[in-house]
């Protein structure tokens, strides 16, 4: 999936959301790409913007290319044809998406009857069972409501109903947030299993950078609807080129923590986003063309690009970074 100069804007009272600002990213066969930032930072809102799954008063345009189909263009009916047999989605709150009134067995039976009408009940049932059972659910609980399943099994069921029809590529948003550690390394390794097995693609959408070491082949770091930098997980763990990863990286919690760290300042607002760079009230490396200047995006080593004029282009930046106290100024009059 190739996804080119993708924007969402939410319309509100009070002016347009730039959730998602000119994105672009690729995800090929079997990879397993994290997308990670701050909560508020359109990572939800670009998921469901390459599923087309906004809601009322949100636009989009750009490209989503996938097997050569944009799927921006595309009629809200071809792309039902192709959620579930092709791209899944596992949502965050497992609870709020499962119907409380009916029997895990007929959310499956729904599922693939829409998707695989020819299908017979016996196969429904074979299919359901057979990834419920990969999930570790067993076969016993299939005539279970969701309420009568830990919060737990209901995300595992949730990931299973994704499954039933072996999408080729599935968007997470944050599957572990809110499970317990033994949980969420149980749905990590499921995860894995299923790249492995059917060369599933994923995009693991989560603020928790420690799964997105353990799990992922490469990262993109979002920040106020942009990517600000993306390469491979070892790449940029090792050497964050951007100083919001580097400033993310540093605000983890680790066994060696003994003092916490916390990027200074919020998110920013989406309807007016500060101009030039959109991190710059927040940087510690902020330089005057920043504040003036939106940052050009720059290939570093290998496959890593990076939103920052800390990297170029040559030439471009003078050589007038700001004190500390111009800093603070500038802070408080944006705020102002
Ligand atoms: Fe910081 Fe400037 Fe780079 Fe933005 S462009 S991240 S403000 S150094």
């Amino acid at each position: 999936m190739s996804v080119r100069a993708l924007r969402v804007y939410y319309g509100t009272l009070r002016g347009t959301v730039r959730a998602v600002d000119g994105v672009s990213l690729d995800i090929g066969a079997g990879e397993v790409l994290g997308l990670v930032g701050e909560s508020g930072c359109g990572k939800s809102t670009l998921g469901r913007g390459i599923l087309g799954l906004l809601p009322e008063g949100a636009a989009s345009d750009g490209e989503v290319l996938y097997n050569g189909q944009n799927l921006v263009t595309m009629s809200d009916k071809e792309l039902r044809g192709l959620r579930g047999p092709e791209l899944g989605l596992i949502f965050q709150e497992p609870m709020t998406r499962l119907n409380p009134l009916m029997r895990i067995e007929e959310h499956f039976a729904e599922t693939l009857k829409q998707h695989e009408p020819s299908l017979d009940n016996r196969e429904v049932r074979r299919r359901s069972l057979e990834t419920l059972g990969r999930m570790g659910i067993p076969p016993t609980r299939f005539r279970q409501y969701p309420h009568e399943f830990s919060g737990g099994m209901r995300q595992r069921i949730m990931i299973a109903l994704a499954l039933v029809l072996r999408p080729k590529l599935l968007i997470a948003d944050e599957p572990t947030t809110s499970l317990d550690v033994i949980v969420e390394a149980q749905i990590l390794r499921i995860l894995a299993d299923l790249r492995e097995d059917f060369g599933t693609a994923l995009l693991l959408i989560t603020h928790n950078l420690g799964i997105v070491a353990e799990a992922c082949d490469r990262v993109a770091v979002m920040y106020a609807g942009q990517i600000v930098e993306e390469g491979s997980a070892r790449q940029v763990f090792s050497e964050p080129a951007h100083p919001y990863t580097r400033e993310l990286l540093r605000s983890t919690i680790s066994l060696d923590t003994t003092k916490l760290h916390s990027i200074p300042g919020a998110p920013p607002n989406l309807i007016a986003p500060p101009s030039g760079c959109r991190f710059h009230p927040r940087c510690p490396d902020a330089m005057h063309v920043c504040v003036t200047k939106a940052p050009i995006e720059q290939a570093l080593d290998g496959s890593r690009r990076v939103l920052c004029w800390l990297h170029g282009p040559a030439g471009e930046v003078p050589d007038d970074g700001w004190s500390q106290l111009e800093r603070q100024q500038i802070a408080v009059a944006e705020e102002a």
